[in-house]
């Protein structure tokens, strides 16, 4: 594994020896304190060649471990990582560009990218002998930790808000959590599972709290390096909701190229719905000098998992994304809506509106004209649809129903 040198916070850039504490800088509190795992990198670059994950034989994010903090000896059986890196030949000449491919991870054990995180911070919850888990989640964080903790033989306790789509709800009762559907917003079930955690020692894997999260993450940028035989794409693009996922993916890359790995870094897009826009404000402020937190804006979008009005990750997303030298991209719901469409009928892949999201936003960001023709491109597609088949599929016709009569297929075909 990895044996990272530190935990930094994000903020006052005080550093603390890994381990030290389990989530945030005491000096800065919330959102202000995240904190990110700092490695010796000078030292993995000579350690590091580019067939040395091959040599691990992993077919999982475990390949990885030389780049993560906790050894795969506390991994649990799931397999998180190491899913498809498809190319999509057609919309790429559409869109006038060199290489387009998509980052399937709707093929995890729980149908999310959040399995990533989750693997890392169970194994980490595993290696502290944490009595418990729990973390507040849109849906996709919580039925990733409620399936990895199954597997673990861990309890587990689940805040999810009480719009939560029934797929993710029955998911979660299913794998046998304890589930706590909050009265509130995304916003007031994370402030409750948080003060649950401080009572009642529960390690808490919600996003923007816990540093080994980004940590799992980046792994699918890692995969994305190995998949291209390290010649990393131009321009990367991926929905953000809290800001865990596209902080993780720049992390990834980020360190691709500190190990020596990779030659450059691809630019980063975090992409938005226009009713959920915190971390694009928050970037856009950023940018004018003026301070990053608080990060907070309505929250209102069909795309469920990005339905965040306070990101809890928004420090993270906007510096890790500034470091690409990205930005982010709002889209709208009905663009959203397309692109589940667009994405299942010309790639056979069937995403639900966050996962599709990134699709919306590259088209936004080739029609302003902010990607060279040319360009090298990966979307990374981040849930299933089968998790919220309602939420793409709104103004679709039913299918006709017909008798059982090939005469009446004919009718139906004409
Ligand atoms: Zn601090």
């Amino acid at each position: 594994m990895g044996e990272p040198l530190s935990l930094r916070c994000l903020s006052c850039n005080r550093e603390y020896r890994p381990w030290a504490h389990d989530y945030l800088c005491p000096h800065c509190g919330p959102v202000a304190g995240a904190l990110d795992l700092v490695y010796n990198y000078r030292l993995l670059s000579q350690r590091l060649g580019r067939g040395t994950f091959a040599e691990t034989r992993q077919l999982s994010l475990w390949r990885y471990e030389a780049l993560l903090p906790v050894s795969a000896d506390y991994a649990v059986p799931l397999r998180a990582g190491w899913t498809p890196l498809y190319a999509l030949p057609a919309l790429a000449r559409e869109l006038r560009l060199e290489e387009l491919w998509a980052k399937d991870d709707t093929l995890h054990p729980t149908a999310s990218c959040k399995d990533r995180g989750t693997a890392v911070a169970v194994a980490a919850a595993r290696k502290l002998n944490r009595p418990a888990l729990a973390c507040a989640s849109t849906g996709n964080a919580a039925s990733s930790l409620a399936g990895f903790a199954a597997a673990a033989g861990i309890p587990c306790y689940i805040f999810v808000p009480r719009a939560a789509p029934p797929a993710k709800v029955a998911q979660l009762v299913a794998y046998g959590a304890v589930v706590f559907k909050v009265d509130g917003t995304y916003d007031q079930a994370y402030a409750l599972a948080l003060e649950a955690c401080d009572r009642f020692g529960w390690y808490n894997r919600s996003d923007g709290q816990n540093p080994m999260i980004v940590e799992g993450n980046k792994t699918a940028a890692l995969e994305v390096g190995e998949d291209l035989r390290w010649e990393l794409p131009d321009v990367a693009v991926v929905s953000a909701g809290d800001g865990s996922v596209v902080a993780g993916i720049a992390k990834g890359f980020l360190e691709l190229q500190r190990v020596g790995l990779a030659a450059r870094v691809p630019t980063v897009y975090g992409v938005q719905a226009e009713g959920a826009a915190a971390i694009a404000r928050a970037f856009t402020r950023f940018q004018a000098g003026e301070p990053i937190l608080p990060a907070s804006a309505g929250a209102k979008t069909i795309a469920d998992s990005i339905c965040v009005g306070e990101p809890r990750d928004a420090l993270r997303a906007v510096k890790a994304v500034a470091e690409t030298g990205g930005g982010f991209v709002t889209v709208s719901d009905g663009e959203i809506a397309s692109a589940v469409r667009e994405l299942a009928r010309r790639a056979g892949m069937f995403a639900e509106p966050s996962g599709a999201a990134p699709l919306a936003g590259l088209r936004k960001l080739t029609a302003d004209g902010a990607l060279a023709p040319g360009a090298r491109v990966v979307l990374f597609i981040t849930g299933s649809g089968l998790k919220d088949p309602q939420g793409g599929l709104a103004g679709v016709p039913e299918p006709p129903v017909i008798p059982p009569d090939i005469a009446a297929v004919e009718e139906a075909l004409g």
